[in-house]
C-alpha cells in the first residue's frame, strides 16, 4: 500500500509537472503574436500601447529597417582604390596634392556619406588622379579636356596645375578660398567619375550644387566644395 500511494503521488506529480512545462511553451509560442490582441490589454490603456510599441520596435531592429540616422541614400559599404599620377612640368607640392585628394575623397561631407572608402595605391586601382600640366590637359582628350578646366575622361581623374594653384576668377569672385576649391574640383571631377552630369544653381543665394560648374561661374549660387544631399547618388554603387 505504501509502495503504491508513492506511485500513485510520484504519477500525479509526473503528470502536473508536464500540465505546467506545455502551458508554459504554449504561452512562450502564444507570447509574441497576441501581446497586441491580448484581452488582459485595455488597447486604450498606457501600458498596452508602450507593449506595443516596444514589440514594434524589437521587431524593427530583427529585420534591419533603417533608423531616421540611415537615410534613403544609404547603401553597402564600398571601397573604391585609385592611384596619384602627374604629367608635364609640375611645379605644384605633390604631397600636399596627396593629401588634400585622400582628405576630400574621404571626407564626412564628401561622397564618402555613400559609405564609400577610397583608397590610395601605388599604382592602377579603379581610378586614376593626375596632376597635370595645363599645355598637357587636351592630350587626355581632345575634346573632353581642354588647357583652361579640369576633367574627367573614364577612369581617369584630371586636375588642371593651374587651376589647383590658384582656383578660378568665379570661384575667388565669389569669396571662395583656395583649400575649398581643392576640394571642390576632386569632388566634382570625382562627380563624374560616380556618373553624374552637369547640374545648375537651383536660385540666387543657393548653394551651388557640386555638379555646377563652379570654375566658370556661380549663376548666382553661394560657392560650395561639397555634395548636396540631393546629389548623393551614383551609378557605379
Ligand atoms: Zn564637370
Amino acid at each position: 500500500m505504501g509502495n503504491q500511494k508513492t506511485n500513485t503521488f510520484r504519477h500525479m506529480r509526473t503528470v502536473f509537472s508536464s500540465v505546467i512545462l506545455a502551458t508554459v511553451a504554449l504561452y512562450s509560442i502564444l507570447t509574441p503574436f497576441s501581446a497586441a490582441a491580448s484581452p488582459s490589454c485595455d488597447p486604450t490603456g498606457s501600458l498596452c500601447q508602450i507593449d506595443t510599441l516596444l514589440s514594434l520596435g524589437d521587431s524593427m531592429q530583427q529585420i534591419g529597417a533603417p533608423s531616421i540616422s540611415d537615410p534613403s541614400w544609404l547603401k553597402p559599404h564600398v571601397t573604391f582604390t585609385y592611384s596619384i599620377a602627374t604629367k608635364g612640368n609640375i611645379t605644384a607640392d605633390m604631397t600636399e596634392f596627396r593629401q588634400l585628394v585622400n582628405q576630400t575623397l574621404n571626407d564626412a561631407r564628401g561622397w564618402s556619406r555613400l559609405n564609400l572608402t577610397f583608397n590610395e595605391v601605388a599604382s592602377g586601382g579603379n581610378l586614376t588622379i593626375y596632376l597635370a600640366e595645363a599645355l598637357q590637359m587636351t592630350s587626355f582628350s581632345a575634346n573632353g579636356c581642354s588647357t583652361s578646366w579640369s576633367c574627367t575622361v573614364g577612369n581617369t581623374i584630371i586636375i588642371n596645375q593651374d587651376r589647383w594653384l590658384a582656383a578660378t576668377d568665379s570661384w575667388n569672385g565669389g569669396g571662395g578660398n583656395l583649400r575649398d576649391y581643392r576640394n571642390m574640383v576632386v569632388n566634382h571631377e570625382t562627380g563624374h567619375w560616380l556618373g553624374h552630369n552637369h547640374l545648375h544653381c537651383s536660385g540666387p543665394g543657393q548653394l551651388a550644387p557640386i555638379m555646377q560648374q563652379q570654375s566658370i561661374d556661380l549663376e548666382g549660387c553661394k560657392v560650395n566644395p561639397w555634395p548636396l544631399d540631393s546629389e548623393l547618388w551614383s551609378t557605379r554603387l
